[in-house]
């Protein structure tokens, strides 16, 4: 029997009767040994492709051990679905009855087991007629997952399981030349962790991998799709988002992956926090291949990073500019303190219950010689960035100490305390330093903190507050409302006030918020621990009163008076008890942003140059034509390609208020932006004039753009105000 078989194996099947090769006992013994082994397995079928032979071996992998025997053989393989080749030749090959070689193709064993194999055969032809397959198989598992990981391997990030940077970058580069055949658009983000650097550094390495494998777990989450994440490596991530430009889309998702990554970690056992900033760019409007996708992607998370990190930020042209500036504006800072242009400004803290001055918060001021003053907000960054902030935080403080012993009546003077400048292993000495130059009475310097310096509980933290405490010195928890507003911290930390952040007193004002209830727990929490509670901001007595009756103790904002320098400051304390009368506007509209930007409105074919006064969510206020009928259709042109359709709702003289036809988005940078934008190609489609940049519309004229109706040029439906140049030169200046 066996003997039969082997040769009919063995035998060269387009052959008739084949000649026994060597002795039959040899040849069977071969086989035996053969098959034995598990180096290959036979296997043979009739003319209807049913089995005939089958080694045991392989019945034992493809059956289970049972009888093969009349069974389909190309039935004893998954026919469809995988990516292999063989599962659509080896049917060809029966079916073409021709000789095949090592094909390869899958089977299943038991529930979830695949198994590969090479398949060979040779048809057998008797009396001139085909009469069935010979042929050789062999189980080639073992060395398909092999290679199988080792391309995943060479795919993925090892500590996360993500796609790595290099694979990443395929996808990128396939999928961006699949979405520009479909003139589809295609979303990047990049995302870098904040203080993770910290993490790494205080709890060490193990944690801080164990810490990315969590955000990596959480970014899937939130992404829902593990084939489009990516860790490019150290703390940086990358999500790509085929098919979506939809700015209010991507700024939401932004925002679920800033909050899920910013929630706490519990690593061995001790809790630790960052947070994440997110630089989003979108094809083929930021770039439409991917190295520049990638690199203006890049800018806006530095973007992002810069204005106060936790946030996301959109890609627009004018970043290129900014970064530009930021390294000039850097260059500029080294000289600041020798050139003497800083200068502090104090704004008054005050009881809101009798309205008297009860102390200053000292607020770093930069007097550029070009550029005039430079917002702390914008520089600070930058200081803390260039290792500039330690010479900057030391002048304020010994400055501040300084201008404040001179101050009569003994009034409490608050300093900023960048986190840099607070970790620093000499900074209570610096403290201790400043209070013995100046003679300051160590119980009228706060120091201003904020939330991010608690980066992990316990250790170094709590022994720079128990050695700043023991000067004598308060402490204040600044921005609350603004980071991870964990109550938790104020129950060990010895603050003795809480100043809560003016987004988060402007966010009470409106409807439904829950800002209240949490400001209301806040002040309970702070009488209980005996601290202070300051409103910061407060600007409308809508925002003064509902501080109030949520029992704020102390408010300081532009209701009562400015950041002012202190020589006028001097001049008001030496007029006696100082008492400030709040005054402002009754309510705060914080929906409309006032602002002075040159921009385009498109009527029929005519494109005009118009100044946009102020933008909401849903409409906006232009200025320059006249004459402009209620209920007129216009265009707007916001640049970039951000086309808005809006109507005219309002029309005094030269000034229309218009309402969008689709709201506008938030850009993560307290902007606001549409939610989609017409690409090059449409603006060119649509006969409109484009910038030389690509960026969107070329804004001059009013001119026309395309044809009249009839083909030939008409005439604009509106005029433009005869002041008009003035108002063009203006929004120059602006
Ligand atoms: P901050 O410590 O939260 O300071 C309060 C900011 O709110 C100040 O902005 C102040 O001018 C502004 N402000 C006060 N009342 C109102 C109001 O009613 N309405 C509005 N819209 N704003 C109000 P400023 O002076 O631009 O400072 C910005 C930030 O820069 C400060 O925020 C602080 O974080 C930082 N900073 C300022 N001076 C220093 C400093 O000497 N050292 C450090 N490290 N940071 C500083
Ligand atoms: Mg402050
Ligand atoms: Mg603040």
């Amino acid at each position: 029997m066996v003997l039969r078989k082997a040769r009919e194996v063995f035998g060269r099947g387009a052959v008739e009767a084949p000649p026994p090769r060597t002795s039959e006992g040899e040849a069977a013994a071969l086989c035996h040994t053969y098959e034995d082994l598990g180096l290959g397995f036979f296997w043979s079928t009739d003319g209807e492709g049913r089995v005939t032979y089958l080694s045991p071996g392989a019945q034992t992998l493809l059956t289970e051990g049972a009888d093969a025997t009349g069974q389909n053989f190309l039935e004893m393989f998954l026919r469809t679905g995988g990516e292999s080749e063989g599962e659509r030749t080896l049917p060809f090959a029966f079916a073409r009855k021709g000789r095949f070689e090592k094909i390869t193709v899958r089977s299943e064993r038991g529930e979830d087991e695949t198994l590969w194999w090479s398949i060979s055969g040779e048809p057998v032809i008797v009396r001139g007629e085909f009469a069935g397959f010979r042929g050789h198989c062999e189980d080639i598992t073992g060395e398909r997952r092999s290679a199988e990981e080792s391309s995943h391997m060479a795919m993925h990030d090892a500590l996360t399981g993500l796609l790595n940077r290099r694979r990443m970058s395929q996808l990128l580069e396939r999928t961006l030349t699949f979405c520009s055949s479909q003139r589809s658009p295609c979303a990047i983000m990049l995302i870098d962790l904040d203080r993770f650097k910290q993490v790494n550094d205080t709890l060490g390495h193990a944690a801080g991998d164990a810490l990315l494998k969590q955000v990596a777990a959480r970014l899937v989450r939130v992404v829902g799709d593990k084939e489009k994440v990516s860790r490019l490596g150290g703390d940086e991530f990358q999500v790509i988002m085929p098919g979506i430009d939809d700015r209010g889309v991507l700024g939401d998702i932004a925002t679920s992956i800033i909050t899920s990554i910013s929630q706490p970690y519990t690593i061995d056992g001790s809790r630790c926090l960052i947070g994440a900033s997110v630089g989003v760019a979108v094809s083929p409007f930021d770039g439409d291949d991917s190295d520049s996708l990638v690199r203006n992607a890049d800018l806006a998370l530095y973007a992002a990073k810069g204005s106060g990190r936790g946030r996301f930020r959109f890609f627009s042209a004018d970043l290129l500019k900014a970064a530009a500036d930021r390294r000039l504006l850097e260059e500029d800072l080294h000289d600041a303190l020798q050139k003497d242009e800083l200068e502090i400004h104090y704004q008054p803290v005050v009881r809101a219950e009798d309205n008297h001055v009860v102390g200053v918060e000292a607020l770093v001021r930069w007097n550029h010689p070009e550029h005039g003053p430079v917002s702390p907000a914008r520089f600070i960054p930058i200081a803390e960035e260039s290792n500039l902030i330690k010479g900057i935080g030391e002048w304020v403080l010994r400055r501040a100490c300084a201008e404040a012993v001179a101050w009569p009546g003994g009034l409490r003077v608050a300093v900023n305390v960048s986190p840099v400048q607070f970790g620093d292993d000499g900074f209570p000495a610096l403290v201790a330093s400043a209070l013995a130059n100046s003679g300051l009475d160590p119980e009228l310097l706060e120091l201003e903190i904020t939330e991010s310096v608690f980066l992990q509980e316990g250790g170094a933290t709590n022994d720079r507050f128990k050695a700043l405490k023991g000067l004598g010195v308060r402490l204040a928890l600044d921005d609350f409302g603004t980071g991870y507003s964990s109550l938790g911290y104020l129950k060990t930390a010895p603050f003795d006030k809480i100043k809560i952040d003016q987004s988060f007193v402007r966010g009470a004002t409106e409807a439904g918020s829950r800002n209240r209830a949490i400001i209301a727990a806040i002040v309970a929490l702070a009488q209980a621990l005996e601290m202070d509670t300051t409103a910061e901001g407060v600007e409308s007595f809508d925002q003064f009163d509902l501080m109030k009756s949520l029992n704020v103790t102390l408010v300081q904002g532009y209701i009562y008076s400015k950041p002012i320098p202190n020589d006028e400051f001097v001049k008001k304390l030496n007029e006696g008890n100082w008492i400030i009368e709040p005054s402002g506007p009754a309510f705060q509209r914080h929906d409309r942003q006032a602002m002075f930007r040159r921009i385009g409105v498109i009527h029929d074919n005519h494109y005009y140059p118009v100044v946009l006064r102020n933008l909401s969510v849903s409409g906006a206020l232009i200025e320059g034509l006249v004459d402009v009928p209620i209920g007129s259709e216009f265009v707007i042109d916001l640049g970039e390609g951000q086309l808005a359709v809006a109507k005219v709702r309002r029309s005094r003289k030269r000034q229309q208020g218009l309402e969008f036809e689709q709201a506008l988005v938030p850009d993560g940078n307290g902007g606001l932006c549409t939610r989609h934008r017409a690409s090059p190609y449409q603006l060119a489609a649509a006969g409109l004039p484009q910038s030389p940049k690509g960026d969107g519309i070329q804004p001059v004229g009013p001119h026309l753009i395309g044809g009249g109706e009839d083909g030939k040029a008409s005439m604009p439906a509106f005029a433009m105000a005869s002041d008009w140049k003035g108002a063009a030169l203006r929004a120059d200046v602006a």
